[in-house]
């Protein structure tokens, strides 16, 4: 049985130590009581739920999957989830980030960002219930009516209602300009939905009274494709105007599907048929207000794989140490054993410290852009809010898709380091690869988010936004560039960024001439962009803890961040030069393959 830790300390490290969240909360008036004392105590009560109540159910709701009656289109979750969840809402945790005004506690979403890496780790199936509540309720705050914030906003913050996204249907993923759901409008403001959803995450379940169904669909009258697409509240139960629940809406589940990985997840197809829903936003600018909901699930998405990096690192780190065979190649390390612990391998320990640099430069990166979207929205000076968001919107499908494929590269490795074991249920290992599959996939696949990252963010305004990153990575290169101790660390950054500039320019020439060359370049360039980000909170990790060092600090903590940000630069960054090179290979090697493709 695996089991988990929260790591607390990694996470107080990056947030009092490395970016000191605390003086940015100074800065924002409703965070102004949001101390390092006050969100540390928040965790370490956070930890616990993730780690006694929903982690013991992860490996059971695997096993046991979701059931639907088909007669009454109800769905039982597995065993002990609605229990847990009811835990969820009897301590408040639903509330965490959201505003007082609907009864939220109103904490920095920092403290959310870390509540979940935790949930996920613990149980990422079970977290997805509560975790789209979150976007649901962020598109709603921006984009909805007073009255429909006034109606649905505090049983969102309390956890009596959770929310989802519909907007997949069998013939339309990537391009939802195809979506075929009708919207007909009605005499009395409302509009009656018409259509078929499929792969809706918590579509449909037992631990609500009522779920909230952000749902787009298409006007009659509308334009083709995405211009042509509004957003609607489809809610499984009618709002009364005196907020109690009334009819049954007509919006069910048909089926639920049978995957490869988070089992105790619902994954509903939603049969909408004639189903009463409110406009949420203007006419045909649906995605405008989805893209609220979109943002928040790709950071979601990226911090489940960081949860699945971690537990998988800590299982595998625990197993590496107990587990002997062979013996180490530098001589017996255990004399009063048969064989040495496999963690004496080399191969073994870079599996290891895979995980463990993915694992906590992902949390650096996923802590840096909570407090990012937290100045973008409450600062009180409009430039920082206008700079936080365009930096936030550079590093979203970092996120999403660096940290979804690091999360893939590291459950297997952690998987590999149990040999047969980890192929074999009982050890959990082969859950975590499972799970994590789905996040490279869903709210846009990887190569989806490259072409945003390579088309839209950089090449679409000139690289001004990846100049301001590099305006970062230079302030550090330029602090730290005469301190022989910070060069292993700084040395790479700094030529990285150089060689981004023109790496970015020549990519943007060629994909002029054709755009083609983008497509072909975007999932390396994303990589190598992923690198300098990751490289650059490694950077200054390493100076805190050099720092620290040198005031005569001897907490191994800081060793051991030395260590792993030695082996990031050594073992994991250098990819970075394969991946120019490949992205530089150009898109002629692939389209001219129809001989080879026929
Ligand atoms: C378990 C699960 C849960 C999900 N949850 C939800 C949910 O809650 N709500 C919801 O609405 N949807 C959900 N989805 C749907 C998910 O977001 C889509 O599956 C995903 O966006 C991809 O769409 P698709 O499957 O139709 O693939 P397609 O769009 O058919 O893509 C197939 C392949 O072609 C590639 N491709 C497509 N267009 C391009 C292009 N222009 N350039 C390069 N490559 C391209 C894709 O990257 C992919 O590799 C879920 C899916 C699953 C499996």
């Amino acid at each position: 049985m695996p089991t988990y830790t929260p790591p607390l300390r990694d996470m107080q490290f990056v947030m009092h130590e490395v970016l000191n969240v605390s003086a940015d909360f100074q800065a924002i008036p409703k965070y102004a009581e949001a101390d390092a004392e006050t969100i540390d105590a928040v965790l370490e009560e956070a930890g616990k739920f993730a780690s006694e109540v929903t982690f013991p159910l992860n490996m059971s709701g695997d096993e046991e999957g979701c059931t639907l009656n088909k007669e009454t289109h109800e769905v039982t979750t597995p065993r002990g989830f609605k229990e847990a969840y009811h835990k969820y809402v009897e301590g408040g945790w639903p509330a965490l980030s959201c505003d007082p005004a609907y009864g939220g506690q109103g904490l920095p979403l920092v403290v959310n960002q870390c509540f979940y890496e935790m949930l996920n780790s613990a149980n990422q199936a079970w977290t997805m219930y509560p975790g789209l509540t979150h976007g649901a309720y962020a598109a709603l705050s921006t984009h909805g009516t007073d009255e429909q914030k006034q109606t649905y906003l505090p049983k969102m913050t309390s956890g009596e209602w959770t929310g989802t996204m519909c907007l997949t249907e069998a013939h339309c993923g990537t391009d939802l300009g195809l979506m075929r759901t009708k919207a007909e409008p009605q005499a009395d403001g409302s509009y009656l939905i018409t259509g078929n959803k499929i792969f809706i995450s918590a579509g449909e379940h037992d631990m609500t009274s009522n779920i909230i169904h952000l749902v787009l669909a298409r006007l009659v009258d509308a334009p083709p494709g995405i211009k042509g697409v509004s957003l609607f509240i489809v809610p499984k139960f009618i709002v009364e105007k005196d907020g109690t629940l009334g009819a049954r809406n007509a919006i069910h589940c048909g089926g639920l599907e049978h995957k490869m990985g988070i089992h105790g997840n619902a994954t509903a197809q939603i049969v909408i048929d004639g189903a009463r829903g409110y406009m949420v936003g203007q006419p045909n600018k649906g995605m405008q207000a989805m893209f609220v909901m979109m943002n928040a699930a790709r950071l979601g998405v990226g911090n489940q794989s960081l949860g699945l990096t971690e537990v998988a690192y800590q299982n595998a780190l625990a197993y590496a140490k107990d587990r002997i065979q062979m013996r180490s190649l530098s001589g017996v390390k255990a004399k009063d054993k048969p064989a040495d612990p496999i963690i004496v391998h080399p191969d073994v320990r870079k599996m290891l410290l895979t995980a463990k640099a993915y694992a906590e430069g992902g949390r650096a990166l996923a802590i840096y852009c909570a407090v990012l979207l937290d100045k973008a929205h409450y600062h009180p000076d409009e430039k920082v809010r206008k700079d936080s968001d365009e930096m936030l919107s550079l590093l979203t499908p970092i996120v999403k898709a660096f940290s979804t494929d690091n999360g893939h590269i590291a459950t297997n490795a952690c998987m590999q380091v149990f040999g047969g074991h980890g192929f074999i249920k009982e050890w959990g290992m082969e859950q975590f690869v499972r799970d994590n599959r789905i996040n490279m996939i869903y709210e846009g696949t990887n190569t989806i988010q490259s072409l945003d990252l390579l088309g839209r963010k950089v090449l679409g305004n000139n690289g001004a936004t990846l100049k301001k990153f590099g305006k970062l990575v230079g302030q550090l290169v330029e602090e730290e560039g005469v301190n022989e101790k910070m060069a292993e660390f700084i040395n790479p950054i700094a030529m990285l960024g150089d060689q981004m500039t023109k790496f970015t320019t020549e990519l943007g020439f060629k994909g002029f001439q054709n755009p083609d060359e983008v497509g072909a370049a975007a999932v390396d360039y994303l990589r190598v962009a992923g690198h300098l980000v990751h490289g650059y909170f490694w950077a200054r990790m390493a100076q805190v803890a050099l720092r620290e060092i040198a005031a005569g600090n001897t907490d191994p903590f800081y060793q051991a961040k030395l260590q792993t940000a030695r082996f990031y630069f050594a073992k994991l960054f250098p990819e970075t030069a394969t991946l120019m090179r490949t992205a530089r290979s150009g898109s002629k090697v692939l389209m001219d393959t129809d001989l080879a493709l026929a």
